[in-house]
């Protein structure tokens, strides 16, 4: 029986530097998974430590680092979202190094070995399995909090040799992404039955584009009306919490094509304001 070395060098990789490793999924493309991915992690890159966990270690510092990998190969975002666009890589003895966006957050991303911005990536399944193994395997990313893990959508084979991979490398968990119509409910359902089956444990559902609030008048409406109870429901279902949910505001799509922090620019809006429960839950 041939044994893969990667699940144990990762595990290793990751247990050295990072304290929480997320993955963020989603059934489908489409409903803002990568748009929550580096918000959350520029809303985490601005938070403090808890309390608690600062007055029982002393020594550690106050500001919560982040690490995002993007791993979405056929549309990496996070260069962009980010506002990195065009950084290279360096590799240093010890690995790969990230981009650092700000003291404490940094991104490596299968967008800054891409030639030119809108290069597709035309792989088959075991080259994109290599290349995500490397990235887990290979990134020097230093002392981070927390490592956030931006995927493909779906339920393909990447997503298979990813989610076992870090199973095995012991990753906190997965979070998953939905919008409340019915048909993104239904490829989210697949999702979670996927992880359960791989057995990575969910660390809750966010429902994204929940409800619209109108910028001049700020009345609030549902734009996917949910047949079946959207990210409630679904959470009742699976028995997971619902970690939060996302209003649709335009800004939010703005932030990121600049490549800006939406809860910086509109920190009053409905919208940062989940970004901040869903931190405090995390
Ligand atoms: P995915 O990664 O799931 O394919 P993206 O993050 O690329 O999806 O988002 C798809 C589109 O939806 C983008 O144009 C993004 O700006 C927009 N979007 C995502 N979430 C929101 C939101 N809460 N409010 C407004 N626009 C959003």
């Amino acid at each position: 029986k041939i044994i893969d070395p990667a699940p144990a060098e990762i595990a290793e990789r990751l247990r050295d530097s990072i304290g929480s490793t997320y993955l963020v999924l989603s059934g489908k493309g489409g409903v803002g998974k990568s748009t929550f991915t580096s918000q959350l992690a520029w809303a985490l890159s601005d938070s403090e430590k808890p309390e608690a966990v600062l007055a029982a270690n002393p020594d550690m510092e106050a500001e919560t680092t982040v690490a995002v990998l993007d791993v979405d190969i056929c549309g990496p975002s996070q260069p962009r979202m980010l506002g990195c666009e065009g950084e290279q890589v360096h590799q240093s003895q010890s690995g790969w190094s990230p981009v650092y966006v700000s003291d404490t957050l940094c991104v490596m991303s299968v967008g800054f070995m891409l030639p030119r911005n809108d290069e597709a990536v035309i792989w088959r399944g075991p080259r994109k399995n290599g290349l995500i193994k490397q990235f887990l395997r290979d990134v020097a990313w230093g002392p981070q909090d927390f490592l956030l893990v931006d995927t493909p959508p779906g339920t393909s084979d990447e997503h298979l040799s990813l989610l076992t991979y870090l199973k095995q490398a012991g990753i906190d968990g997965a979070i998953v992404l939905t919008t409340p119509q019915d048909v993104a409910c239904q490829d989210v359902r697949r999702i979670l039955t996927f992880c359960r089956k791989v057995g990575v444990p969910i660390v809750g559902i966010v429902e994204n584009m929940s409800t619209f609030v109108c910028p001049s008048c700020h009345q609030s409406s549902v734009i996917f009306p949910p047949t079946s109870g959207g990210g409630a429901a679904l959470a009742a279902e699976f028995g997971v919490p619902l970690l939060g949910q996302i209003p649709l505001d335009p800004r939010i799509g703005k932030a990121c094509d600049f490549g800006h922090s939406f809860l910086e620019e509109h920190p009053e809006s409905p919208a940062a304001e989940a970004y901040r429960s869903i931190v405090a839950k995390i």
